[in-house]
């Protein structure tokens, strides 16, 4: 019987190991930490009772994950739970973009900016799910619905300041650029204004829901498939050479490309080493959960609705926030990202207190502390904030680093989304799984489509070790 181990259990280590396992193959995962799941593990962190996503909040993209629709969560005890408004930006005067699930009711409450969000959305969203096909796999393939991927595509190469100099209403551009900016690019480059684009699109499609019980039963219910074909977890293993392996006949590894090279060291080709030695990680994330009594006090009514608020102001205000972090300075007004996961899943609160999950950007390794930035966002929208927390816990660039080495310097992307890796992945090649070395392959974030709890790169890793196989 042909013989596998998953190195890293992350979603796309989970969905490699499976789609190994459903092909017959005996898998196991190899897990450093104490708990499954990589960026997606969820506990109680501040107060008994209170659930915290530890990474990924928000499930657009997993939602939507052609593999993960495939394997039936839901029959391995997965529930999804949407919010009300899946994200609301609000402005300095009052005012916010709000997104809908749907295209039509966003676009008409952007006044102005009506038209340009249906063409921007409504036909993508209608074929999402047929070129879908096209962008979660490596970029440079002959697409197999050109049409369809052209009509989202075009607008993907521009840069998102460029696309946002076409909306006429500051909401509009604000929401756009908030999404843009999770790119943790300069929203000046091209391309920029890809990722954004894909989120916007997916949650259109799918709605950015959460995971009921936390974003560790995604982990959770892929473990349970995996253990259904036969596979197994063993956590607590931390691999540091070739010699911690079991001997198998392929080994995937879904870890960060430096960490890849140091493993494998002189096994790997010179040149493939060089190239994960050289490869660029971007800015990083400074976390605080919040343990909020009685939530937070928004002064813009449709922000106590939304499982997710983005705090930045203007367009231009995020851009100029972007542009420090990714020269190494923290801005005074930090970009920050608000999760209100408990309003579609009430059972993550406790009593009047609920958990809320915030994020900063920051410069990659940033030391300093970005609690008192990320308050004074929260407090410039919703006065009174400070005075509700009851509990807090942070967790810096380097203890994110800590937590999971695959987030270099807290970069929680595995690697900068600049134009090279957006379209090569981890170096130069077409076949961005392959390591170099027989037998081995890279399914990260780090490789194309990149980061998301949607698990397509463990997929395309896996399918590329089995055609090789045979
Ligand atoms: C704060 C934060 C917020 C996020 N928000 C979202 C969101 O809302 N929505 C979304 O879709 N995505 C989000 N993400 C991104 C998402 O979590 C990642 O893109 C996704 O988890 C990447 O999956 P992966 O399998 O490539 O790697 P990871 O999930 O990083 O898993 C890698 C695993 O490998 C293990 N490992 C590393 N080195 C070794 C070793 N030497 N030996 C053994 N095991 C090892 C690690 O412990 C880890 O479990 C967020 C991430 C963070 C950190």
């Amino acid at each position: 019987m042909t013989t596998a181990t998953v190195v890293g259990s992350g979603p796309n280590g989970l969905a490699a190991a499976i789609t190994l396992a459903r092909a017959g193959v005996e898998v196991t995962v190899l897990e450093a930490a104490d708990t499954i799941g990589g960026g997606t593990r969820s506990s109680e962190a501040i107060l008994p009772g209170l659930l915290h996503d530890h990474c990924s909040a928000i499930h657009p993209m997993a939602v939507g994950s052609p593999f993960l629709r495939r394997i039936d969560l839901e029959r391995y005890g997965l529930r999804w739970a949407w919010p009300e408004l899946d994200c609301v930006h609000p402005l300095d005067d009052g005012t916010a973009g709000v997104l809908h699930r749907s295209v039509a009711e966003t676009a008409t409450g952007l006044g102005a900016d009506e038209r340009l969000w249906r063409t921007l959305f409504e036909r993508p969203v209608v074929d999402y799910d047929v070129f879908g096909t096209d962008i979660m796999r490596p970029l440079l393939r002959i697409p197999r619905h050109p049409i369809r991927l052209a009509r989202f595509g075009i607008p993907a190469t521009a840069p998102a300041a460029l696309l946002a100099r076409a909306f006429r209403t500051e909401a509009g551009r604000a929401l756009f650029g908030g999404v843009a900016a999770h790119a943790f690019q300069p929203l000046e480059r091209p391309l920029s204004a890809s990722v954004g684009l894909g989120i916007l699109t997916a949650g259109h499609r799918y709605g950015w829901a959460v995971a009921v019980g936390g974003s560790q039963r995604i982990a959770d219910s892929m473990v349970a498939v995996l253990a259904d074909h036969g596979g197994k977890v063993e956590t607590g293993v931390r691999v540091r050479s070739v010699a911690d392996l079991p001997p198998s006949d392929i080994t995937i590894w879904d870890l960060a490309p430096t960490a890849l090279a140091e493993i494998l060291a002189d096994r790997l080709p010179a040149r493939i080493s060089r190239a994960y030695h050289r490869f660029r990680y971007g800015p990083g994330a400074f976390k605080v959960d919040f343990a909020v009594d009685g939530g937070i006090p928004w002064i813009t009514e449709a922000a106590h609705r939304a499982g997710t608020v983005h705090l930045g102001g203007s367009f231009a205000e995020i851009a100029a926030g972007e542009r420090d972090i990714h020269a190494g300075r923290m801005p005074q007004r930090p970009f920050v990202l608000v999760g209100q996961q408990y309003l579609a899943d009430p059972q993550r609160s406790a009593g009047s207190v609920h958990p809320v999950w915030t994020y900063a950007h920051v410069p990659n390794g940033y030391t300093g502390d970005a609690t008192e930035a990320i308050i004074a966002q929260i407090e410039r929208f919703a006065p009174g904030f400070r005075d509700r927390v009851v509990g807090l816990t942070t967790r810096t660039t380097t203890e994110f680093a800590d937590y999971n080495p695959n987030y270099v310097g807290g970069n929680i992307m595995t690697g900068a989304k600049n134009i090279p890796q957006l379209v090569f992945g981890p170096r130069k090649t077409l076949q961005p799984y392959d390591t170099g070395l027989a037998g081995h392959y890279l399914c990260s974030a780090a490789t194309p489509p990149g980061p998301g709890a949607h698990g397509m790169c463990g997929v395309n890793a896996a399918e590329r070790a089995l055609r090789r196989l045979r």
